[in-house]
C-alpha cells in the first residue's frame, strides 16, 4: 500500500509552528502584516485570495486586500506596490497571479521590496534561490521541500524528475531539490520519451496543469509521486474515465458540477507509487502555509532591524 503525504497534516504543524512567533511579534509591537493586491475579478484567484486572508485570520496575522478593477493598468498597480513597500507595517506583499491581460505583471513583480517579496518571484529572490542564499523561498516547492523532509523521504543521490518549468514552481522545485543533493531532470513538453525519463525518478514531480497526465506507464514502481496540479474536470465521461467509475467522485460530480484532479492519475499512483500526494489535501495547502512561514519570516527580519 502506498503511504498517502497528507499536506492538510503537514501544513497544521507549519501552522502551528507560526503560532508562538507570531506572539513573540506582537509581544515586541511587531505584528505580521500581509498585504494582498486582486486585480479583477478571476473567480479561481478570488478563492485563493479568501483562503490566504482566511489562514492571516486565523493566525492573528494583520492582513489587508487591495481590489483594483479589470481595468487597472501596469503603472497603477506599481503606484500601489510602491505605497506598500513604504509602509513599515505591511511585512509582505502578494500580487494574485494571473494579472489582467493588459498588464505587464513582470515589472509589477519587479517592483515588489525583494525583502517583502513572499512569494518569492522577484529576480533577485530567485538569485538567491539559485545561488543558496537567504531569502523568501517560492511557496509551492518549499511547501514540497518540507512535506518530502518531514516524511522522512530521502533526497540526497536520489533522481528526482520534475515536470513542468515554470518560474514559480517547476524551476524552483528543481533548483531546492539540487540543494538538496538530488540529481535533478528538468522536463517540459518538448521533452523527447517524457514516460521512459519520469519512470526514471525516485522523485516524480508533476506541475503541467494536465488532468490525470501522468499514468502508470511514468512511474517507478516504490517512488515518491508529488502531484502540484489543480485540475477541474467539468466532463461527466472525463470523471468516469479517470477515476474508474468511483461511486464516490461520480456522486461529487452529480452534485457540483465538476470534481478536482492532479496532473497524475489518481488510481495509477496509489497502485505503483511507495509515497504520493493527494489532490485535493496534498500539495495545496502547503502553499498556504508557507506564505503565512514567509510572512512571519519577514516580520522577524523587520524586528531585527528595528531592535538593531
Ligand atoms: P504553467 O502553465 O506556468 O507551466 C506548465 C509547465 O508544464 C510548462 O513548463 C509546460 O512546458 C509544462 N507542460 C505542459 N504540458 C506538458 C506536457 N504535456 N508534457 C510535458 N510538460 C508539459 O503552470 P504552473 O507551473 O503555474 O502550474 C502547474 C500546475 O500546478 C497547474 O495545474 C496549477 O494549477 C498548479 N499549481 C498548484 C499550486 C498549488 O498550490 N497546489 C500552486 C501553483 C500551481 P513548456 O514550458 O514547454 O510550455
Amino acid at each position: 500500500m502506498a503511504l498517502i503525504l497528507d499536506g492538510l497534516k503537514i501544513r497544521d504543524q507549519i501552522l502551528k509552528e507560526c503560532q508562538p512567533r507570531v506572539a513573540a511579534l506582537e509581544a515586541a509591537r511587531c505584528l505580521p502584516g500581509l498585504a494582498v493586491i486582486l486585480a479583477g475579478d478571476n473567480p479561481a484567484s478570488e478563492i485563493y485570495v479568501r483562503n490566504k486572508v482566511k489562514a492571516c485570520q486565523e493566525l492573528g496575522i494583520y492582513s489587508e486586500k487591495l481590489t483594483p478593477p479589470e481595468t487597472v493598468t501596469t503603472a497603477q498597480l506599481i503606484e500601489m506596490v510602491e505605497s506598500l513597500n513604504a509602509r513599515p507595517e505591511i511585512d509582505g506583499i502578494l500580487v494574485q497571479m494571473p494579472l489582467p491581460k493588459q498588464v505587464d505583471a513582470k515589472r509589477v513583480l519587479l517592483a515588489i521590496n525583494p525583502d517583502k517579496d513572499v512569494d518569492g518571484f522577484h529576480p533577485l529572490n530567485l538569485g538567491r534561490l539559485v545561488t543558496n542564499t537567504p531569502g523568501p523561498r517560492a511557496c509551492t516547492p518549499s511547501g514540497i521541500m518540507e512535506l518530502l523532509k518531514r516524511y522522512n523521504i530521502p533526497i540526497a543521490g536520489k533522481h528526482a524528475v520534475v515536470v513542468g518549468r515554470s518560474d514559480i514552481v517547476g524551476k524552483p522545485m528543481a533548483l531546492m531539490l539540487l540543494h538538496q543533493h538530488a540529481t535533478v531532470t528538468i522536463c517540459h513538453s518538448r521533452t523527447s520519451n517524457l514516460a521512459a525519463v519520469c519512470r526514471e525518478a525516485d522523485i516524480l514531480v508533476a506541475a503541467i496543469g494536465q488532468p490525470a497526465f501522468i499514468t502508470a506507464e511514468f512511474i517507478k514502481p516504490g517512488a515518491t509521486v508529488i502531484d502540484v496540479g489543480i485540475n477541474r474536470l467539468t466532463s461527466r465521461e472525463q470523471v468516469a474515465s479517470i477515476f474508474r467509475n468511483a461511486p464516490d467522485k461520480l456522486a461529487t460530480f452529480e452534485k457540483r458540477g465538476s470534481v478536482l484532479v492532479g496532473d497524475v492519475n489518481p488510481i495509477d499512483v496509489a497502485e505503483r507509487a511507495g509515497a504520493y500526494t493527494p489532490v485535493p489535501g496534498g500539495v495545496g495547502p502547503l502553499t498556504v502555509a508557507m506564505l503565512m512561514a514567509n510572512t512571519v519570516e519577514a516580520a522577524e527580519r523587520r524586528l531585527d532591524v528595528c531592535s538593531a
